[in-house]
């Protein structure tokens, strides 16, 4: 059985890690490797190799952090395929997915490239008589990523590029479920020039966890995954004296207007549903029909999500591949039968899906469920799997109340050709991403990317302009080179 290790100070290690847990090919049901999970002393050497490396990274100059960026962009992009592979064979996902989740990694790759023109500062000339005034922002020290299942390779791409182009360096707490890919890209930093020490990953569950979050050396922590855990770390690393972002769960709607192009609507509501099993924090898993638009949206939601083809990951005919995990897939089937026994109606059923020749993998089909209503827990749970709810709304009005109760607020759309309906919605949604005519409305790398409400803890959003600024600390210089002036004055310092 493969034994995945640690990536401290620019090598592979065993640390002193006795805990081990399984890493499985979900298509299969086998077990492929066990990981190491990390003990607080794995935690303080990976800190401490970043702690040593920050004092050299944070006085490189600008070209030489963006030289190196460059050249990790091109291994990237050039070993893009590899890294899909690894994650089809630890998530799941289909491969063209799952290379897609590496390009929009490395988006944010290209965006710090550009880290010299990001970092540039501010400056007034003569504030004062013979006085300037500038601003400018400083790396934070050690910070640390710590990220869900879901997008093994993306979402640490979200962090680690921007962190590391700043002048940090960083320590990285991957999913224990698919945590390969983080140490490939661990060895493409390498290969780019990156020194010892500046990226680290350290495989591990709450131990680690709780050991970062505590590290008096960690300056910053980065966290995505679901909302119970993102609360939990934003409190516990914020008591610390930390800088936190925490980016949690999401319940994503979909309004469907009487004036949407329905065929339009329903492939991508089916794209967004369904699309890698269900498993993103930006997938659809509640459409609201509205008015007149219901029944002829389940005729046509129907049809697709029938038309999914579902099968494992490597296999190039699939449009959907398996669970991430034999639990993920016990708890979505149970929701799903929860939903039917609170009166909705399971159009299209998922649940007892077989996948000829991966009898035990773990598969859930495309489930459509009707009827649904906002008190049932089908509604009210995150699923994470293939399941699409449909609810009604009498008015755009009602649907935007709909959604602005709901706890969550990480992303939605709406499907209409009524500009003044959709700026209506955009304007009133308690949403932080949103899309029109758009289902997954992911923002670019040169935006930035977070939820409202309980889809975010903390005060920035994750790359773009808030990653440079959540990264990095502000100081502004006010200067005087004087000539032999001696006007010290005790009064409070005005413009003269
Ligand atoms: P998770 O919360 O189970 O795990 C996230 C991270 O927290 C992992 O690294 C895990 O090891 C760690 N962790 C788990 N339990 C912990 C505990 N008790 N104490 C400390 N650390 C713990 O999430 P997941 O199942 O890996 O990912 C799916 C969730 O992530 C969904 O809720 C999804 O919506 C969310 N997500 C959100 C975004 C976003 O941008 N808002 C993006 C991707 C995923």
């Amino acid at each position: 059985m493969r034994t995945i290790q640690h990536w401290i100070d620019g090598a592979e290690t065993r640390g002193s890690s006795s805990r081990t847990s399984p890493v499985f090919n979900p298509a299969t049901g086998e077990q492929q490797a066990e990981l190491l999970l990390a003990e607080q002393g794995d935690v303080d050497r990976a800190v401490a190799a970043a702690k040593a490396a920050f004092e050299e990274w944070s006085e490189s100059s600008l070209s030489r952090r963006t030289r190196i960026l460059f050249a990790f962009r091109e291994i990237v992009n050039r070993r893009q395929a590899e890294i899909a592979a690894v994650i089809t064979d630890e998530h799941g996902k289909v491969l063209s997915d799952a290379a897609g989740e590496v390009q929009r990694g490395l988006e944010v790759v290209e965006f710090a490239c550009g880290i010299p023109q990001l970092l540039k500062g501010e400056f007034s000339d003569q504030v004062s008589t013979g006085v300037d005034s500038y601003s400018f922002r400083q790396p934070l020290g050690v910070v640390a990523g710590i990220t869900p299942f879901n997008f093994p390779a993306m979402v640490p791409m979200w962090m680690f590029p921007v962190a590391i182009a700043c002048g940090n360096t960083f320590v990285l707490k991957p999913s224990e479920r698919d945590p390969s890919a983080s140490l490939l890209l661990a060895e493409m930093w390498a290969e780019a020039g990156l020194p010892a020490g500046v990226f680290n990953v350290v495989h591990g569950d709450k131990v680690a966890v709780d050991a970062l979050l505590d590290h008096p050396d960690v300056a910053a922590v980065s966290f995505v995954g679901s909302t119970p855990i993102a609360q939990y770390v934003h409190e516990r690393g914020t008591r610390a004296g930390k800088r936190v972002q925490a980016l949690g769960g999401a319940k994503n709607h979909a309004i469907v207007l009487p004036d949407a192009d329905l065929d339009f609507a329903s492939d991508h509501l089916a794209a967004a549903a369904y699309g890698s099993a269900g498993e993103r924090c930006m997938a659809i898993s509640a459409t609201i029909a509205v008015g007149s638009a219901g029944d002829e949206l389940i005729d046509v939601l129907d049809r697709k999500s029938r038309a999914v083809r579902v099968g494992p990951g490597r296999d190039p005919g699939s449009d959907m591949g398996p669970i991430v995990t034999a639990a993920s897939r016990d708890r979505i089937v149970s929701l799903i039968t929860s939903g039917e026994e609170s009166g909705a109606k399971v159009v299209v059923d998922g649940r007892d899906l077989v996948v000829p020749g991966h009898e035990n993998g773990f598969f859930v089909g495309p489930t459509l469920v009707d009827q649904v209503s906002p008190d049932m827990e089908v509604y009210t749970e995150e699923i994470f799997g293939p399941v699409l709810s449909v609810l009604r709304a009498d008015s755009v009005d009602d649907a935007i109340d709909l959604i602005n109760a709901n706890p969550y607020g990480n992303g939605t759309a709406v499907f209409t050709s009524h500009g003044g309906a959709a700026r209506k919605f955009v304007r009133g949604v308690t949403v932080g991403m949103i899309g029109v005519n758009v289902p997954v409305p992911v923002p670019m790398a040169y935006h930035s990317f977070g939820g409202w409400k309980n889809s975010l803890f903390g005060e920035h959003h994750v790359h773009g302009p808030d990653g440079v600024r959540f990264y990095t600390r502000a100081k502004v210089v006010t200067q005087r080179w004087p000539e032999l002036e001696r006007d010290a004055s005790f009064d409070m310092p005005t413009a003269r």
